[in-house]
């Protein structure tokens, strides 16, 4: 008799988007004529830049001739733009990453989603709260939890992030051996510094533990002093791995290009103490079970490197910051603390209420939609999150029937 895999009967179901949906539906059906502005969606709103489809419909063209057709891939990515990310990305901020160490993919979602796979079962994970669900989600997959109570699943380790920490995790009491974190952070906007980020590094040598480091959001700082990679620290290609994507930084949320980083120097032992190559492991997983990005989609991706796909970037992300700097100022003018859209595009407001209350309000009195918080964790109730990915027209009109309706 087939059987199913239990450990998915103890996911929570999709709570979070499905009950937005239903109560977004309920407000439109009751005000046909109301428009409606979403703030909530971390999905991008621009187009892709000039330079990326430039390059993307020329791939298309080679691909229709004989000549210059593509086949499959070489496995972790085209040299072409593994040798550009390794520049730009890592040796240009002195993080000594080489192409031979970045896998190219089509999502962060799936890298950061799979990457537990080559990790032992009984390893004791830690997640931050409030989180981005896919870490939490997968390892329930995989097994490493049990059962969820009140909200949280019994064996993970939850570290909190709130206001007293500045919505940076402390160091976990007790010994873990898998630690995700996510800088600049989805949903709460936070960003690390060097020396917070070494503490991270330190302990994890320290513990023999390894990090997976999310920072699928890294071209939106822009503080000097912020580290965008956690290979900028001392000691951490022994201990992290790094997901980057390129859907937030150049729109690719529906064209798909990610990478991720496995340093060679990072090893992970066996249960009898023999040391094994973590970047051979995930090599070994991805050859079997992934047969990389369409060869135009590399192209396109190879292009945010380019003089004018740079410039094009910092313009495209230049317009998401200026809207968060306006829901910030606006949010912060009406008496309510932000946290975030300074070097991130989400903006993260202690709502001094239950956070599905402060939805309702936010929907009915204002025709604004938002994520409530307590859909991310415990420690995101009492806060919403808002995002700056919107055009300049809408964010404006958001932001002044959101004044309206609150004063
Ligand atoms: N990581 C974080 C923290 C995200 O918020 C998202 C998407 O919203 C992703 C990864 C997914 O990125 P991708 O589109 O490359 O799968």
């Amino acid at each position: 008799m087939i059987k199913v895999n239990e450990n998915f009967l103890k996911l929570k179901s999709s709570y979070l988007f499905s009950e937005i949906s239903k109560r977004v539906s309920g407000f439109q059906q009751a005000n046909p004529d109301k428009p409606m502005i979403r703030m909530g969606i971390g999905d991008v709103t621009r187009a892709l830049p000039k330079a990326c489809t430039e390059a993307f419909h020329k791939a298309v063209d080679e691909m229709g001739v004989d000549s210059s057709f593509k086949g499959y891939g070489p496995e972790k990515g085209y040299g072409f733009l593994r040798e550009k990310i390794a520049k730009y990305d890592f040796q240009d901020r002195n993080a000594d990453i080489e192409p031979d160490e970045i896998f190219v993919s089509d999502g962060a979602k799936c890298d950061t989603g799979n990457f537990q796979e080559i990790l032992s079962e009984d390893i004791t994970v830690a997640v931050p709260d409030p989180v981005y669900p896919v870490y939490v989600d997968t390892n329930v997959m995989a097994g490493r939890t049990g059962v969820n109570k009140e909200g949280r699943y019994e064996g993970l380790v939850y570290l909190d992030c709130v206001e007293s920490n500045n919505f940076i995790p402390a160091l976990p009491q007790k010994h873990v051996d898998l630690i995700y974190l996510c800088f600049p952070n989805n949903p709460t906007g936070t960003v690390a510094t060097k020396e917070e980020l070494k503490k991270w590094v330190d302990y994890a040598r320290q513990e023999k533990a390894l990090i997976l480091y999310d920072a699928a959001y890294e071209s939106f700082i822009s503080d000097p002093d912020i580290p965008h990679s956690i290979f900028e620290i001392e000691g951490a290609k022994e201990v992290a791995v790094e997901f980057r994507s390129f859907s937030k930084n150049a729109g690719f949320t529906g064209t798909r290009c990610a990478f991720t980083v496995v340093p060679k120097s990072c090893m992970i032992n066996d249960s009898e103490g023999n040391s094994h190559s973590l970047h051979a492991l995930w090599n070994r997983r991805q050859s079997t079970k992934f047969n990389g990005v369409s060869y135009p989609v590399q192209r396109a991706a190879e292009a945010v490197y380019s003089d004018q796909g740079r410039q094009q970037i910092k313009e495209l992300i230049g317009s998401y910051m200026d809207n968060a700097t306006i829901i910030r100022d606006q949010m912060s003018k009406l008496g309510y603390t932000c946290t975030g859209g300074q070097n991130a595009p989400y903006i993260w407001i202690n709502c001094k209420k239950d956070s599905w209350e402060f939805f309702d309000t936010l929907l009915n009195k204002a025709g604004v939609v938002s994520t409530p918080g307590a859909g991310f964790g415990k420690c995101g109730e009492g806060y919403i999150r808002l995002s700056a990915f919107n055009s300049k027209e809408n964010v404006e009109k958001a932001m002044s029937q959101i004044a309206q309706s609150l004063s």
